[in-house]
């Protein structure tokens, strides 16, 4: 492959911004690139604004999100979009996981709500899924996904984690989600599984 055909990654001393207001995931994505001498600036510190997340597909949010901030700063941005599928909803709630919790934000509701629609369907499989993508202020985008399989639990059980975490229990687990130790989960996890494919394929070794 020649050097213009060879995809462009992030070496030590680029500056990124994270294309999203979330601490959390400033902090996790901080912690993933430390070392790798890449400074993340999130888009709250900057005071971007938050582009409405219009497309049908986590790649298509992931894109809208990354691009904006990539355009506003003039810096390659960061972004992630991801969510709950349920395979007897036909993927839904997918990405319209958080608004299932309403205004409020109430997740008992969106759980619950998933066990409804579900009723006595048999096929209880689950996935999380989180895309990643990374924008180049020339509008190059890049995408990677990680995936986490598993089934769908009732009773909600568990008090850690964070969204659909107490309904889900991944493949070769007895445990949810929600009763695992943040490592254990990032270990096996959608974002988890993303952000290390994220380190290959972007960023220089
Ligand atoms: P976003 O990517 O931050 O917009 O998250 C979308 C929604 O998907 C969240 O609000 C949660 O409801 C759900 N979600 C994403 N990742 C997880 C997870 O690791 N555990 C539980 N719920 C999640």
């Amino acid at each position: 492959m020649s050097e213009a055909e060879a995809p462009r990654r992030l070496h030590p001393g680029q500056r990124i911004v994270l294309a999203s207001h979330n601490k959390g995931k400033l902090v996790e994505f901080q912690a993933l690139l430390a070392g790798s001498g890449i400074e993340i600036v999130s888009a709250a510190d900057l005071a971007l604004p938050e582009p409405e997340e219009t497309a049908d597909s986590f790649e298509g949010n992931a894109a809208i999100k990354a691009l904006a901030a990539s355009e506003a700063t003039g810096l390659p941005a960061l972004s992630d979009d991801s969510g709950f599928c349920v395979s007897a909803l036909n993927g839904r709630p997918g990405v319209y996981s958080a608004r299932w919790a309403g205004p409020g934000g109430d997740m008992m509701h969106a759980m619950q709500r998933v066990h409804d629609e579900m009723g006595a369907h048999e096929d209880r499989s689950a996935a999380f899924v989180a895309v990643l993508c990374l924008a180049w202020p020339d509008g190059t985008t890049r995408f990677v996904e990680g995936r986490c399989s598993g089934q769908v639990c009732w009773p909600p059980r568990g008090d850690k984690g964070h969204g659909y975490d107490p309904i889900f229990v991944p493949e070769g687990e007895r445990r949810s989600f929600a009763e695992l130790s943040a490592d254990e989960k990032n270990a096996t996890s959608h974002r988890g599984r993303a952000l290390a494919r994220f380190l290959e394929s972007c960023v220089a070794p």
